[in-house]
Formats: structure tokens, sequence, C-alpha cells
């Protein structure tokens, strides 16, 4: 079965104990206020190979930001009458 790259999960990871690529199993280790804790399992021995965090679906977290509130940018109107100021006058 060839490597496959489309989507980056995890499906091997070099092992130290097995001294080669191994097929790993997913964990849920821990939740997160704003995620989860994964962690990859080898397969063959059992043995923590890796951990990846992932945002919680569905939380704030994976919901992006509201945009800030438009203003006008450096408008030469601003939202109010101003004092004109007298030219030629040096104060
Ligand atoms: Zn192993």
């Amino acid at each position: 079965m060839a490597s496959q790259f489309g989507a980056f999960t995890a499906s091997e990871l070099y092992c130290p104990k097995c001294a080669r690529a191994q097929r790993v199993r997913e964990r849920l280790l821990l939740i997160l206020p704003d995620g989860e804790l994964h962690e990859y399992l080898c397969s063959g021995c059992g043995n923590s190979l890796g951990q990846r965090k992932t945002a919680r679906p569905g939380s704030a977290f994976s919901i992006p930001p509201r945009p800030p509130p438009r203003r006008p940018a450096a408008g030469p109107a601003p939202s109010g009458p101003l004092p004109r100021r007298p030219r030629g006058l040096l104060s």
C-alpha cells in the first residue's frame, strides 16, 4: 500500500522500537478547552509516536473571528463639523 499524502493525517510514523515506519492508531489523549489532544500509537508495539492537537469542532476556536467593523479609512470627511483654522494667523 503506497503512502498517501492527500490529507495530512499521519497514518504511518517511524517507530524507533520497531525500527521501521508503522501504521499508527489515533487515540484521544486529552480534551482541552479549545481542542483535543490526540496521541499516535504504534500499531505494532503500542509505543507513543507523537501527538496532535485538533480544534474541537463547533468550538469558538474553529469559527473565524468576526471581521472588525469597518472604519472610514483615512477619509477626508470627518464625522462632525470641524472649526476651520483661520489661515494666515500665526499663533
Ligand atoms: Zn512500534
